[in-house]
């Protein structure tokens, strides 16, 4: 009988499982049947924005975390398709940092070629999967959300796709019960010019902090203070931008900092991150992780060490993205259709992970932490058919983003790179972001 395979998920991750089993065939090898599984009514994962905050159309917790005019925080030359360049997409090589709507319809693009929208059930939200010891398969639970049926099915693998920037995480602060504004997650942001003309205050140092501020400051907030927990991110801001050590309290509409500090502020924005969550899995399957390179309990990255019939695709934290979902959907393919080995030896699938959270423990510089997930890339991708690619060519566009963003945090996106799969550098965006209010793919695409 055809094995059978779930996919969990059709976001960039997911989708890079679908491409990946196409490849295959179109190559001429038997694959499984695979079914993947898509609680919302299209492809895209984050990258489907949604206007919707709270619940979805179903009542199911909403997915998206990204907002209007969001562009993309790398140089695209990092994240590139090695089967799929922008060049092939696009006819012709764009510029470096696309907003939100060019990306969605460069993921797009490749699964629309490779014919695999047949293979997705939407609208169709993951219940529950269980482990059958007895006969050594998953029973999957899901809801489909058009016929309003629940069903279960069984299958011999299951992929989990699901994401991890979708559950935020939600500290409080004393005051926050009485203070005399809008509180929000960065998850439930939608739309900057909400905070035109206001005194903002972000939570967080990290890249949602960065970036929704930008956008607020972007679209006319008065002003905007972010404030660290542990390091601040240091960078030389404008002139109505603070950054701040922690938030002790908020009295009425004035914020406390750790440092004796004050500001009265008319929203707090908390980018504090989120959390990885499956409300699907039981205790045996649940991946319980910090946002890290190396997660616990993932041989490889993707093998679920205490049952490596369950694999997880794109749980790490990353640098890398959709060049890394595909590193690991080519490798979780091969184990699938046994070109791969994996070790029956419990003891061994454990050692791997060991050995990865130890090395990335030794080093906490920036530099280090790319190489290291650049090299994680290498290492599946050596053992698969992936289309090999210069992945230090990669990191050396990381290494000059980091400096472009130092150099000036509010321009760093008019700079361009060079496409490390097909060559071309790309040309300069005919507008600075700062002045570019108009996010759509003809406005971005304009010559
Ligand atoms: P997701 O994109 O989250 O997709 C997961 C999919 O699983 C979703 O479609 C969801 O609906 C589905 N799903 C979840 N639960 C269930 C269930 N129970 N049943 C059925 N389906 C389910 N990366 C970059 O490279 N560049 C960027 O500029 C960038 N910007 C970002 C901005 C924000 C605000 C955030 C939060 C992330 C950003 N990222 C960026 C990182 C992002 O994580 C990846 O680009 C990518 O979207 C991850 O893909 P994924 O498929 O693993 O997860
Ligand atoms: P994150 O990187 O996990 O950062 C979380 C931040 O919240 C950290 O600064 C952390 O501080 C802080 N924090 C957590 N709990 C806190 C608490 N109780 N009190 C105070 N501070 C607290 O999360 P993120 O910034 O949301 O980024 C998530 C992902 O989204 C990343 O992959 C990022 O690239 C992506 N993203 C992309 C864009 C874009 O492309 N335009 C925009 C936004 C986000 P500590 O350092 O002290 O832990
Ligand atoms: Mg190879």
């Amino acid at each position: 009988m055809t094995k059978r395979v779930a996919v969990i998920g059709a976001g960039p991750s997911g989708l890079a499982q679908l491409r990946a089993f196409q490849s295959a065939a179109q190559k001429g090898a038997e694959i499984p049947e695979v079914v993947c599984f898509e609680k919302q009514s299209n492809w895209g994962g984050l990258w489907n924005y949604t206007w919707r905050t709270g619940v979805d159309e179903n009542g199911e917790p909403v997915h998206g975390s990204m907002y209007r005019y969001l562009w993309s925080n790398g140089p695209k030359e990092g994240l590139e398709f090695a089967d799929y360049s922008f060049e092939e997409h696009f006819g012709k090589q764009i510029a470096s940092y696309p907003p939100r709507a060019v990306l969605f319809d460069y993921i797009e693009g490749r699964v629309i070629k490779a014919d695999v929208r047949k293979w997705i059930r939407f609208s169709s939200v993951i219940r529950w999967v269980e482990y059958d010891a007895e006969k050594g398969d998953f029973e999957v639970t899901v809801h489909d959300m058009v016929e309003d049926r629940v069903y279960k099915e069984r299958f011999d693998n299951v992929i989990i796709a699901s994401g991890h920037f979708s559950s935020p995480n939600v500290p409080e602060y004393e005051g926050f019960a009485q203070f005399n504004g809008r509180i929000v997650h960065a998850h439930d942001f939608r739309d900057a010019r909400e905070f035109e003309g206001k005194d903002v205050l972000l939570m967080g140092s990290s890249y949602s902090a960065e970036d929704i501020g930008s956008q607020c400051w972007k679209y006319g907030a008065n002003s905007v203070t972010t404030c660290y927990r542990s390091a601040p991110m240091g960078f030389k801001w404008p002139d109505n931008w603070e950054e701040k050590p922690a938030l002790q309290k908020v009295e009425g509409k004035t914020a406390y900092f750790a440092d004796g500090s004050s500001k009265d502020v008319d929203a707090i924005i908390l980018c504090t991150g989120y959390k990885h969550y499956f409300p699907f899995l039981p205790d045996d399957l649940r991946l319980k992780t910090k946002n890290r390179l190396a997660t616990a309990d993932l041989y490889k990255g993707v093998v679920y060490t205490h049952n490596p019939k369950l694999f997880y695709l794109g749980m790490q934290d990353q640098w890398f993205t959709f060049n890394m979902f595909d590193a690991q959907a080519w490798y979780v393919r091969d184990i699938i259709l046994g070109r791969i080995e994996v070790p029956t030896d419990k003891a061994v699938l454990e050692a791997d992970v060991v050995e990865r959270v130890e090395r990335e423990d030794a080093d906490d510089d920036v530099k280090y932490a790319i190489k290291y997930q650049a090299d994680y890339v290498k290492e599946l991708v050596a053992d698969t058919d992936y289309p090999s690619f210069d992945i230090d060519g990669a990191c050396e566009a990381f290494f000059e983003w980091k400096k472009h963003k130092a150099k000036d945090i509010m321009d760093f996106r008019n700079n361009s790179y060079r496409s490390v799969i097909t060559g071309t550098m790309a040309p300069v965006h005919h507008t600075p972001w700062k002045d570019a209010l108009d996010d759509s793919m003809e406005a971005y695409l304009q010559n």
